[in-house]
């Protein structure tokens, strides 16, 4: 079983801390949605004829697609793909596109999960990293998918905002974790370069938190959430029983996936391709039959390393075994003797055959797998 994963790479405005690929200049909506078809037409075979599980449009803002739009879109896939057993078609969307009519017009198509781009309950942070949407709309949002009909809403939260108090960050959870939805994902806050967060933190205009006051909020995120039903499936993942991300899921556990539209990742089994990272040379590429993609074919090492971030993302961890039936007995040893020292510094542990973070390591997280790569 495999995934599909169409990028739509427009957004209204550009939030504070995003580095995403995205395009403000919506112009170009028609022209995108038919290089989107194109594309999924041209890459059919990708994924060797594979059924199709789950189905993702993510971005920028999907949710400024229309009907026809969506329409379009699944009907190409269902004419170049064995869509017949997907389980799972998630759209995100941001809380002021989900209007009372919007919300209906979802429900004419074949979606049945809503990711909301919540990210705070507290207006002071929202405009802070310039959202569009007040905190009120988003709870009706959420109340509105739930009374079309949804029943498999996600909602996303950012912590650890510049000069956020831990009572600050407890409401935000708190209130979230109280909310009729099935699945939370919760990132900290990071200053990507290029962005306009990481510009004021570097004029001195604001203040980043402190690693103590990440660990607490980190703490407190899986006490609370996991005190009001949600069970951590992954390092920013939280789901009521039954409602983990199934396509998510399937980045985790190396399933295949194609992804289609600027900057979308693909991968095989065999190799990985990612799209060009813009709007404007995609449709062109797209537009005259020329590749618009760089393609790589995986090694060992690139699986090796594939296999160690994505186990070490989940919360069952790294089995050593299957390390060791995989890749040998030579880089089973390579990833303890490099684990060691976050193991002693407990950061990482071992438990029942997998290796896994401890809380103080997740907030490290990043570090700690780039340490635990197979760098030739
Ligand atoms: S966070 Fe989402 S809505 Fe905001 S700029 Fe990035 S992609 Fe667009």
């Amino acid at each position: 079983m495999a995934g599909i994963y169409v990028h739509i790479p427009f957004c209204k405005i550009r939030c504070a801390y995003c580095d995403f690929y995205s395009n403000t200049d919506l112009s170009y909506k028609d022209e995108l949605v038919k290089c989107l078809c194109k594309e999924l037409t041209q890459e059919k075979n990708y994924l060797e004829k594979e059924k199709i599980e789950t189905i993702y449009f993510g971005g920028g803002t999907p949710s400024l697609l229309d009907e026809d739009d969506f329409k379009l879109i699944f009907d190409t896939m269902e004419s170049h793909f064995d869509i017949s057993s997907v389980q799972e078609i998630t759209l995100e969307a941001n809380p002021d596109d989900l209007s009372v009519s919007y919300i209906a017009m979802l429900r004419r198509l074949p979606f049945n999960r809503i990711s909301i781009g919540i990210q705070s309950l507290i207006d002071k942070e929202l405009r802070l990293i310039n959202r569009r949407h007040s905190a009120q709309q988003a709870l009706d949002a959420v109340a509105a998918c739930r009374a079309a009909g949804f029943e498999n809403i996600s909602v996303d939260l950012i912590y650890g905002y510049p000069s956020q108090t831990i009572p600050e960050f407890i409401f935000s959870v708190g209130k979230m974790s109280a909310m009729d939805v099935t699945h939370i994902s919760a990132y900290n806050l990071t200053y990507e370069e290029g962005t306009v967060l990481h510009q004021k933190l570097q004029r001195k205009e604001i203040c980043a938190i402190d690693e103590e006051t990440s660990i607490e909020m980190y703490k407190t995120l899986v006490n609370k959430l996991e005190t009001n039903g949600f069970f951590q499936y992954e390092i920013s993942n939280f789901a009521r029983e039954g409602y983990e991300s199934k396509h998510n899921s399937s980045y985790w556990r190396g399933k295949k996936y194609l992804g289609v539209g600027p900057s979308a990742h693909s991968y095989n089994g065999t190799t990985r391709k990612w799209n060009v990272a813009s709007l404007k040379e995609y449709i062109q590429k797209i537009n005259e039959d020329a590749t618009a993609y760089e393609l790589e074919t995986l090694s060992d090492n690139d699986l090796y390393n594939e296999f160690i971030i994505t186990g070490l993302r989940t919360k069952k961890g790294v089995s050593l075994q299957t390390l060791q039936e995989k890749f040998g007995g030579k880089m089973l040893d390579y990833c303890v003797e490099n684990a060691a020292k976050y193991i002693i510094n407990k950061c990482l542990y071992i438990e029942n055959d997998y290796l896994k973070f401890t809380t103080e390591g997740v907030i490290l997280s990043n570090g700690i797998m780039s340490d635990l790569l197979f760098v030739e």
